[in-house]
């Protein structure tokens, strides 16, 4: 079932996190005009640094990334903004694919880096 407000997913790994935080001061205005989900340490950083209203979930390793295809699989979310650090490790790695399967499963834009997001944020707002 579709939400009233629409939602953006909000997620960057810890060597994209400065990344997402440029990305979100760039990009405030349009931003605090979603509902704004994000993982536990992305969300209380981009509360701190940019001030934008974010309902936390779970800090990625520990499910916010579940928690999140959870929600694009109910299709209460209408983009996922997930900056990946290509060069890193994760532990979660089966919840990233996860994530990113059930994005292209029901056809919801992702972006994994910074220019993708800003294309589409940038798309959002015409
Ligand atoms: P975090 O999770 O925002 O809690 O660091 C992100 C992730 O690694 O998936």
């Amino acid at each position: 079932m579709a939400d009233e407000n629409p939602t953006i997913a909000l997620i960057a790994h810890d060597g994209k996190k400065a990344d997402m935080v440029a990305f979100a001061m760039d990009h405030k205005a349009i931003l605090s005009r979603y509902r704004l989900l994000a993982t536990g340490t992305t969300g209380q950083l981009l509360a701190e640094k940019v001030g934008l209203d974010i309902e936390l979930q779970l800090s990625g390793p520990i499910g916010g990334d579940a928690q999140i295809g959870a929600a694009v699989a109910e299709h209460r979310v209408k983009a996922v903004f997930f900056f990946i650090d290509p060069l890193g490790k994760h532990p979660h790695d089966p919840d990233i694919q996860m994530l990113m399967r059930i994005c292209n499963v029901h056809n919801v834009p992702l972006a994994t880096n910074p220019a993708t997001a800003a294309a589409i944020i940038e798309a959002f707002a015409r």
